[in-house]
């Protein structure tokens, strides 16, 4: 169903085309591929079974040879006793002249045997020789393979016969030596009574019926035989080699164009596929079977993918459209707002700066006299502007600060001319509420990088917030210190203090401790958040310790200004 579904454009599988001069033997970080690990493992197997078959055959081959080689001395053998069992059988006939008188003739079995040895090995390179260990022929002597086994046949009388690789005047040859036993017709010249001359003259040898009497040794060449097991050998060894080229190449090729090809380019389109190309067509791999399989698999997932990938674009983009829909809404929203505080600046912030004004000049007398009751009423007035004022004025910066329109004019500034003036500007009002304050700064403190206008908006917000927070008669300290490229500025009191788990949540805007407590000190919850922010424009940080009842410290920290490390030195008292 499958192979079907990409029927259409799908290339015909063809073995012999587009083969790679080389193909990469390593794998992916250089570790031994499937090429390699296929390629020597079927050399290695195919190598091992075509060895092991070699062995084996030429061993057969060999045993074969040799084996035939003792049927054909086996043959010889048992012609050659046949002979002598002839002759042996008619002496009676042979030694008596045609009026029957006795008459030797020195044709008994030895004799016609060794002459028709001679014969025999004048005619052939194989040879037959008649031997024992007391020979009466001094040619019958036995040599060293023929005594050691003469030696045996009479130790062992169970061996039929012995069969040996020999070398003879330095050729290779094949031994056979089958043992002879003494018979009745044997005793005449060989039995007893021993020492008494037989009829050829030699002295008999005492021999009994059955005892060992010597052997029969034929020396068959085997110089052809191994030249021929030798040719016989190569080609079988040529042949193997073939067949094991033969067997590892198909093999590889097949595994190679049906699998290991495949494979590779599937592993291309994967890569392809993990870099984000999901234009892939796996159908055209050419491939059969499972792997084709594989490949329509691969094809449905790349498909699936592109589907998923097209889906999740579709939905990104709609996304993006409602974002720039609502990021409109959100400027023209920004537009108005901004638009509203202006119009709030202007509406507002004027009048009050009337109010403050005129309440002055009623304050001062110019437009006439008033009475002490007029004056407190006037002073009421104007302290209540003020404050208005001075919370439109926050509510405005911090407006600004959130919608990023804020902007610091940065320079040098003396730390112990703006803490002074602050401290001056708020004495009045320390005095009037009964509380001490102190100054604390040093007079080597290195300039700061900062907007004077906004630092001092911050440390006067810290100190009216300590003056607002310190029942009578408490104790409020402004003070400075030089640390590392900073400067660390700190306002405590003797106050009402701040119940640890409040003491994060002040900085934000609107938050005060207490609602309901607090209704009791006047303010928004403006202030620090304020301070925060302006703190963190300057590159400081801003932070409060404090215990309920015993009193608060507010510290923030400024940059110093660069390249003016040390103060100049100039006059300037103390607080
Ligand atoms: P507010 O205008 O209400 O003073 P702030 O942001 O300046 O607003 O302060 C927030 C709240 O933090 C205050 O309402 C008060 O509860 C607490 N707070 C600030 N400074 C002190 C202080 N020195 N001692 C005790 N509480 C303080």
């Amino acid at each position: 169903r499958k192979m079907k579904r990409g029927g259409g454009n799908q290339p015909r599988f063809n073995l012999f085309r587009g083969w790679p001069a080389f193909p990469s033997l390593l794998g992916q970080g250089g570790r031994p591929g499937l090429r390699l690990i296929i390629a020597g493992g079927l050399l290695l197997v195919m190598t091992a079974v075509m060895a092991t078959n070699y062995i084996w055959t030429s061993r057969q081959q060999r045993q074969q040879a040799l084996l035939s080689l003792r049927a054909e001395a086996q043959v010889i053998t048992a012609q050659f006793m046949s002979m002598r069992a002839f002759i042996a059988a008619h002496q009676d006939r042979i030694n008596y002249d045609s009026q029957g008188r006795f008459e030797f003739k020195h044709l008994n079995p030895a004799a016609v045997g060794k002459g028709v040895a001679d014969l025999l090995r004048r005619n052939s390179d194989y040879s037959i020789k008649q031997t024992r260990l007391a020979a009466r022929d001094p040619e019958n002597a036995p040599d060293a393979f023929e005594r050691q086994a003469l030696i045996r046949f009479s130790r062992e009388p169970a061996l039929k016969e012995i069969f040996a690789p020999d070398t003879v005047n330095g050729l290779p040859v094949y031994r056979y030596l089958l043992p002879m036993y003494a018979e009745e017709a044997c005793l005449e010249c060989h039995g007893e009574p021993k020492g008494v001359p037989d009829v050829a003259g030699y002295p008999r040898e005492g021999l009994h019926r059955g005892e060992l009497a010597g052997a029969l040794s034929i020396t068959v060449p085997a110089e052809r035989f191994y030249a021929a097991l030798w040719t016989h050998r190569m080609g079988y060894l040529g042949f193997t080699l073939a067949l094991l080229l033969a067997t590892v190449l198909t093999l590889y090729l097949l595994l190679e164009r049906l699998v290991l090809r495949p494979l590779t380019q599937l592993q291309a389109l994967a890569v392809r596929m993990g870099q984000g190309d999901l234009a892939v067509d796996p159908e055209r791999i050419e491939a059969v079977g499972e792997i084709r399989e594989l490949a329509g698999e691969f094809g449905a997932m790349a498909r699936q993918l592109r589907r998923f990938y097209e889906e999740l674009e579709r939905r990104v983009q709609e996304r993006t459209a409602a974002l720039q829909e609502a990021n409109r809404q959100l400027d023209q929203a920004n537009r108005l707002q901004a638009e509203f505080l202006a119009n709030m600046t202007h509406e507002v912030r004027t009048p009050l700066t009337s109010i403050i004004a005129f309440t002055e000049l009623l304050l001062n007398q110019v437009l006439g006299e008033t009475n002490q009751e007029q004056r407190q009423a006037l002073r009421d007035i104007q302290e209540s502007a003020q404050q208005l004022l001075t919370l439109v004025n926050d509510l405005l910066d911090l407006t600004r600060i959130e919608a990023g329109r804020m902007e610091l004019h940065r320079e040098a500034v003396d730390p112990l001319d703006l803490l002074q003036s602050c401290a001056r500007t708020v004495a009045p009002l320390a005095q009037a509420a009964q509380l001490h304050l102190e100054v604390d700064v040093p007079l080597e403190l290195p300039l700061i990088d900062a907007d004077p206008d906004r630092l001092r908006q911050v440390v006067l917000n810290l100190l009216s917030n300590a003056l607002k927070f310190t029942p009578p008669g408490g104790r409020i300290c402004l003070k400075a210190r030089a640390q590392g490229e900073e400067v660390t500025v700190s306002v405590s009191d003797t106050g009402i203090g701040i119940r640890p788990e409040d003491q994060d949540l002040i900085f934000e805007k609107f938050r005060q401790v207490d609602g309901s407590a607090t209704r009791r000190y006047r303010g928004a919850g403006l202030g620090l958040a304020l301070s925060r922010h302006l703190v963190e424009m300057h590159g400081g940080r801003i932070w409060v310790r404090s215990r309920p009842g015993e009193g608060s410290t507010f510290g923030f920290t400024v940059p110093s200004w660069r390249g003016h490390r040390s103060r100049l030195p100039q006059p300037a008292a103390r607080g």
